[in-house]
């Protein structure tokens, strides 16, 4: 498939995805803090991106005004350097694209960061609580972090409408999803953001 295709029919993936995960923050919102200028879940973490995904992404950046684009190549810089310091260890770092607490490609950003804020299992059934249920942020209220797990009994004493829900948003899932194949979307290779990142745009 010609890349210009391809990146059409992620557009329309991204689109359908999208409005998906509007319903369901819509359905957790009284759970849900996400607000302007709030980032955490762009700090202190990692961001594993398929080879479309940050494709897509450098799309968004090549349309970034010049300042803005040099302040993400500084970031990158510094990240680069930390990166060959933490060879073969899970390296935890502020996204490059996050400027003033804002993603800086934000309609141009991939899976991983349209579930920030929910709860996700993955196929096993294994769950992920957003972690900033522990920083008084999401579910935060039913939430014990002592036990790293959701209190039933809390949803009810404190009156909630609905029960906390936990979806499958892995990635794996998301990149496998029927109508993604149907488009004929191929995902390629995944790494981190940054091992993305640092080659296309520094080197
Ligand atoms: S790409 Fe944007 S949304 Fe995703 S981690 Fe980076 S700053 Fe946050
Ligand atoms: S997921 Fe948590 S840290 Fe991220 S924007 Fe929402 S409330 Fe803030």
């Amino acid at each position: 498939m010609e890349k210009e295709e391809l990146i059409n029919r992620y557009e329309y993936y991204l689109k359908v995805i999208s409005e998906e995960l509007q319903r369901i923050f819509e359905y957790q919102r009284e759970y849900i803090c996400c607000q302007n200028g709030c980032s955490g879940c762009c700090e202190k973490g990692m961001y594993p991106y398929s080879e479309l995904e940050a494709e897509y992404i450098k799309i968004g950046y090549s349309r970034l005004p010049d300042e803005i684009k040099e302040i993400v190549k500084n970031n990158l810089k510094k990240l680069k350097a930390e990166l060959a310091e933490h060879k073969g260890e899970n390296f935890l770092h502020d996204c490059p694209l996050l400027i003033d607490g804002s993603c800086c490609v934000y309609m141009y950003r991939g899976i991983i960061c349209r579930t920030f804020g929910l709860i996700t299992e993955n196929s096993e059934g294994k769950l992920t609580i957003p972690y900033c249920a522990g920083t008084g942020l999401n579910y935060s209220k039913v939430y014990d972090p002592e036990k790293k797990m959701i209190l039933e009994e809390k949803v009810e004493e404190l009156g909630y409408n609905v029960m906390p829900k936990a979806y499958n948003l892995s990635r794996e899932n998301m990149m496998n999803l029927s109508f993604a194949k149907t488009l004929g979307i191929e995902f390629g290779e995944s790494k981190m953001l940054i091992e993305w990142l640092i080659p296309s745009l520094l080197e």
